[in-house]
């Protein structure tokens, strides 16, 4: 199965992207994260890549879509994806249609998470996570179950993004709603966006994803 996870910065794609790698066992590709690996690892892409980020602006999308056809091109991609955050441009949605028309492949669900801007705000700026594992946590909305211990690995040491402070994030939603939002019809016309309540709590927006993924099952 091939799915992206659209949305705004602080939808929840990651921790929905997560949910459903674990289901599904296919793989998930976050350019977020990939970027974030490069300007850790200082080389050139990582190089090019921090002021934009730190900004809240968008990495050219050469440099992206380069990332995404490398990586779906491995095999653990062979059965299936997850894509959390990208494409993030119709241009790069437009290349990712091209990489997998010439494999005779398409994407089979878009999964929009609907939230307003002022809830994005509050998610974000509490955000944080284990540094060990990846898994996400937040100050007011998931907490670890003992403090200051992750509750999936045990570690003790966490991260909070660079990205993720109240003057970036207007800039990142800025960037959702001028160059992001306009996927929307572009996947509704290919008949394959599905929204939901990204307002929710975690588990009933994981229910409703969970429902769309066993529709597709069901049919394929
Ligand atoms: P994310 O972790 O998805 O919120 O991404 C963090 C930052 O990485 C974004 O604010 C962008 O600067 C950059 N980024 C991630 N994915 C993309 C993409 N598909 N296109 C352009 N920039 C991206």
């Amino acid at each position: 199965m091939k799915l992206i996870l659209l949305g705004p910065p602080g939808a929840g794609k990651g921790t929905q992207a997560q949910y459903l790698q674990n289901k599904l066992s296919i793989a998930k590709l976050s350019t977020g994260d990939m970027l974030r690996a490069a300007v850790a690892s200082g080389s050139e892409l990582g190089k090019r890549a921090k002021d934009i980020m730190e900004s809240g602006g968008l990495v050219p999308d050469d440099l992206v879509v380069d990332l995404i056809r490398t990586r779906i091109a491995q095999s653990d991609c062979s059965s299936g994806f997850i894509l959390d955050g990208f494409p993030r441009t119709l241009g790069q949605a437009e290349a990712l249609d091209n990489m997998l028309k010439s494999e005779n492949k398409h994407i089979d669900f878009v999964i929009e998470l609907k939230v307003n801007d002022a809830e994005l705000t509050k998610r974000i700026a509490g955000r944080f996570s284990c540094t060990k594992c990846g898994i996400g946590y937040h100050d007011d909305f998931k907490k670890t179950k003992v403090a200051g211990v992750c509750d999936e690995c045990g570690s003790k040491e966490f991260t909070r993004r660079a990205d993720d402070n109240v003057e970036t994030v207007a800039a990142r939603l800025q960037a959702y709603h001028k160059q992001t939002a306009p996927l929307l019809p572009y996947y509704k016309n290919r008949g394959v966006l599905v929204s939901v309540d990204g307002m929710a709590e975690i588990e009933e927006v994981r229910k409703q994803i969970d429902d769309i993924v066993k529709i597709k099952e069901k049919i394929t």
